[in-house]
């Protein structure tokens, strides 16, 4: 802002054109100027071309004049030349005195000439000072009022601007910070202390030892990595992590930051705003969780169980591995729903899922794919012994009796197993061998499993 005019500098411009303070003449055309109307007067005078008398007294406004657009000293040259132009011009034709007395008289009148004029310019000149010194007041009061007036308008568009950025701030629940390059230290503003669970203060944290230790260990690190490569390359900072609060909750913040430079260059802070954006991410998380899994028992679903299929049949490519698929489906189920209504269908699903996945190891996978039908991949190793076992243990927990809404219900349950790679090498003829094999359970009396092979 070196180009931009001060304030004073304005105000003074202002005042001088508020004041129309003239740019006199110079001094040399002033003289000039008053030797110009002396001149005139003498040679009127000279000439006899004014009535008797007249010329002398033209001398007094000749000199007031002189004196109000030439100035002071002009005036005084004025005032010496109509003395003399009296004695030399007037005396002569207007008095009939000779010799020594005209000579005395002449002397006299010369005197009373200037006499008058100078008493007449003392006055003009005190005047002038008197004048001079209000107008110079006047100037003075009026800079002080313009600057008064111009800091005070600065003072409120100021005191506006930073309501508006609170307000903003607040809306947006943002929280600013200063990190100084220098000392590793951070000044955090209120609500970003808020964030981290340092209180409801404005607070100044050394990073290492303060902030480092609150953060999640997965994104400390690459946080400070991320500030890092913004001082480095004099960029912005736009990173994400989490906040591991006394409390125990987890907030999620975005941190934006933008490096400040000292007059050679060098980054000497980075400076910007926290957000709290754990809303979103939660909100986030939950899209994402329902897009893969089913709400009514809250496991996987179709989608997640074909994803996880696809990387089990390249892992047996790959690796030469081996796993189980079963195909899962409730015997008689649409009589539970006919008999006691939807919701306790819903309910006994939810129930036989819970058992299922009771009995499945934390690695294998349970999912629902349709509306009673079920599908577990076991990755275990020992074939089809594993396999065996498990529907085993399957079938036996469905058929336990189940409490609901005052009834006892029995259901149970058909398997049928497919063996990778040997009942398929891909994974839809996996699936058709394990649904064919349930299909052959089914047919065979159900509550029973049947091996694809
Ligand atoms: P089967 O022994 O041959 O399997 O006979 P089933 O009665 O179980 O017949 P099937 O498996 O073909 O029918 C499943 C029924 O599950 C059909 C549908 O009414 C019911 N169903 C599907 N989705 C839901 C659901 O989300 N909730 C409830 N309560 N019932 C469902
Ligand atoms: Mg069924």
């Amino acid at each position: 802002m070196s180009g931009a005019p001060s304030i004073e500098h304005v105000d003074r411009a202002n005042v001088d054109r508020t004041l129309s303070i003239e740019r006199r003449e110079p001094r040399a055309a002033r003289y000039g100027y008053a030797i110009a109307i002396a001149a005139v007067l003498c040679a009127l005078a000279a000439r006899a071309a004014l009535p008797p008398g007249l010329p002398f007294i033209t001398f007094y406004p000749a000199v007031i004049l002189t004196a109000y657009f030439c100035g002071l000293g002009p005036a005084l040259v004025c005032t010496i030349l109509s003395g003399v132009a009296v004695w030399y011009a007037v005396l002569p034709s207007n008095l009939p005195a000779t010799g020594a007395s005209s000579a005395a008289i002449a002397l006299i009148l010369f005197g009373i000439v200037v006499g008058i004029n100078l008493i007449l310019i003392e006055r003009m000149r005190r005047a002038s000072d008197a004048n001079a010194a209000l107008a110079q007041s006047t100037r003075q009061l009026m800079v002080e009022l313009q600057r008064e007036t111009s800091l005070r308008m600065a003072n409120e568009q100021l005191a506006e601007k930073t309501l508006l950025l609170d307000l903003a701030l607040q809306a947006a629940d943002a929280g600013t910070w200063r990190y100084c390059v220098r000392t590793g230290r951070a000044q955090l503003s209120e609500q970003m202390a808020r964030h981290h669970g340092f209180g409801d203060q404005p607070i100044e944290i050394d990073v290492e030892r303060d902030w480092r230790p609150r953060i999640h260990p997965d994104d400390a690190e690459r946080t400070l990595r991320d500030l890092g490569a913004a001082i480095a390359g004099r960029t912005k900072v736009v990173t994400d992590f989490r906040v591991l609060l006394p409390d125990g909750r987890v907030r999620w913040i975005t941190g934006l930051g933008q490096v400040e430079t000292d007059a050679a260059g060098a980054v000497t802070a980075v400076v910007g705003l926290s957000l709290d954006i754990t809303a979103r991410k939660e909100a986030e998380a939950k899209i994402a969780h329902m897009a893969c899994h089913d709400p009514l028992t809250g496991l996987a679903n179709r989608t997640l169980f074909h994803d996880r299929l696809d990387a089990e049949i390249a892992r047996v490519r790959r690796h030469g591995a081996t796993f189980a698929l079963f195909c899962l489906d409730i015997d008689r189920f649409k009589a539970v729903n006919d008999t006691h209504g939807h919701s306790v269908g819903d309910a006994l699903l939810r129930i036989v899922a819970a058992r299922l996945q009771a009995v499945i190891r934390t690695e294998d996978m349970l999912a629902r794919i349709g509306g009673d039908e079920f599908v577990i991949i076991q990755t275990q190793a020992e074939q089809p012994e594993s396999a065996s076992a498990l529907a085993e243990r399957l079938i036996g927990t469905v058929e336990q009796p189940i409490e609901l809404e005052g009834h006892t219900l029995s259901v149970s349950l058909s398997v049928g197993i497919a063996l990778a790679p040997a009942d398929g090498h891909d994974p839809l003829s996996l699936y058709n061998s394990a649904d064919r094999a349930l299909y052959r359970a089914k047919a065979q009396g159900r509550n029973t499993f049947r091996f694809a092979g």
